[in-house]
């Protein structure tokens, strides 16, 4: 296959125009931090803190542009709002481009409530000691990424872990996990988890072809969801770890109803962050009484392969704004980098390909907080703690 250039890609680009003044955002000097290795592309575009949120579809286009050329595998664009003269380094510095509705909410106490929830069924996974969703407002922030290092995270913690695929419109945990073959099945009535790295997995990508075309139904959804739950021999888990559906409309909704959740975890980029998908994700939970644990900000910032650099991104810090405000607690950052796409796009999530990496311990301290969130939840929900949850 032909080899891509960076000449290439600014080539390409230079047919990308923004639509505010008609110039293309090579010339303009929009394009920052190219890393280009192996067919994979990843780049920021410079814009101003204030066009930010309006400037989705240039940030598509770019990505379109690139993944169109031969050679290139996958491309990954961003939106930065990076000034010139701001420090390239700095933890938290925030443009102040988070649209925010002062919407303060009242801090919800960790912990399940009192009793069943209306429409939990308890008997769901009852060998299962916690359950945690990882979810996200929308698509493609990496949230299938987050679960498979979270997971791993927390196995490499000495924990028994189970992963569940419930992202059925596009299952991805068999490439992401390693992971090809079906289940097997040992009593003709429940499917063995399959296993990879120390973990159970299940998917509806091990049940059905990839290229098959599915056409969910709402209820249909629910079953098998309910099934890859009730009907797999998870046996005893410290934790699943469940992968939700991006999104937060209904399927996601009544999803996260029917599972006896301990808590979730809420993944977001900084653009997402700034378009207030993040919000959308958390207060889902908090409509069915589930524990935010807090918020992973996802594509953080860039780390330079080169220089190891680091160059904040459109909107960068804004998680820790935005679970502050939200009275949840902000998990971790990871950065945006071709390492974390090429393992977990590879099948070997960089937890576990290479455990000593910045990367591999940033996820493994994002595990640490979250096995941290599970005991007081479990505990508070021992001690019957009263929660508040104020819409
Ligand atoms: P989602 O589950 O939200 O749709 P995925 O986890 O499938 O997102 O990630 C979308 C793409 O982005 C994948 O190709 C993945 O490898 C890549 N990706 C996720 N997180 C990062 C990161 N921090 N740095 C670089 N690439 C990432």
């Amino acid at each position: 296959m032909a080899t891509i250039t960076e000449q290439q890609i600014f080539d390409a680009l230079k047919n990308v125009n923004d639509p505010d003044n008609g110039e293309d955002v090579v010339s303009l000097g929009m394009i920052q931090g190219m890393q280009v290795k192996d067919g994979h592309v990843a780049f920021a575009i410079n814009v101003d803190p204030e066009r930010g949120p309006h400037l989705e579809p240039l940030r598509k286009e770019a990505e379109k542009t690139v993944h169109d050329l031969p050679g290139v595998l996958t491309a990954t664009v961003v939106l930065t709002a990076e000034r010139m003269d701001a420090p390239s380094n700095s933890g938290g510095h925030n443009h102040g481009h988070d649209h925010d509705h002062a919407q303060q909410q009242a801090s919800v106490a960790p912990g399940g409530g009192s009793g069943p929830q209306t429409g939990v069924d308890m008997e769901i996974l009852a060998g299962t000691r916690a359950i945690i969703a990882v979810a996200s407002g929308k698509g493609g922030v990496g949230k299938s990424t987050t679960a498979v290092n979270l997971a791993l995270g927390l196995a490499a913690s000495g924990k028994n872990v189970g992963l569940l695929d419930a992202d059925i419109y596009g299952p991805s945990m068999p490439r992401m996990m390693g992971i090809s073959g079906r289940p097997d099945t040992l009593d003709g009535r429940t499917l063995q988890p399959m296993e990879n790295y120390g973990i159970k997995v299940m998917s509806m990508g091990f049940l059905v072809d990839e290229d098959t075309p599915m056409i969910w139904r709402g209820p249909m959804v629910q079953s098998a969801l309910e099934q890859m739950m009730r009907d797999v021999n998870w046996g005893d888990l410290d934790v699943l770890v469940v992968d939700m559906p991006p999104g937060t409309g209904d399927a996601q909704l009544t999803m996260a109803q029917r599972v006896p959740l301990t808590g979730a975890v809420i993944v977001s980029t900084p653009q997402d962050i700034a378009l207030l998908d993040a919000r959308k994700g958390l207060n889902m939970f908090r409509k069915v009484d589930v524990p935010v644990f807090g918020i992973v900000e996802n594509m953080s910032y860039f780390a330079c392969p080169k220089c190891g650099e680091r160059t904040d991104i459109f909107g960068h810090g804004g998680a820790r704004e935005t679970a502050a405000q939200m009275g949840t607690d902000f998990l971790g950052e990871i950065p945006l980098h071709l390492d974390i796409r090429e393992t977990s796009d590879g099948g070997q999530p960089i937890v576990v390909s290479k455990p000593d990496s910045d990367h591999a311990t940033a996820y493994k301290a994002v595990a640490g907080k979250v096995a941290d969130k599970i005991e007081e939840a479990i505990a508070a929900r021992a001690s019957g703690a009263p929660r508040i949850v104020m819409d």
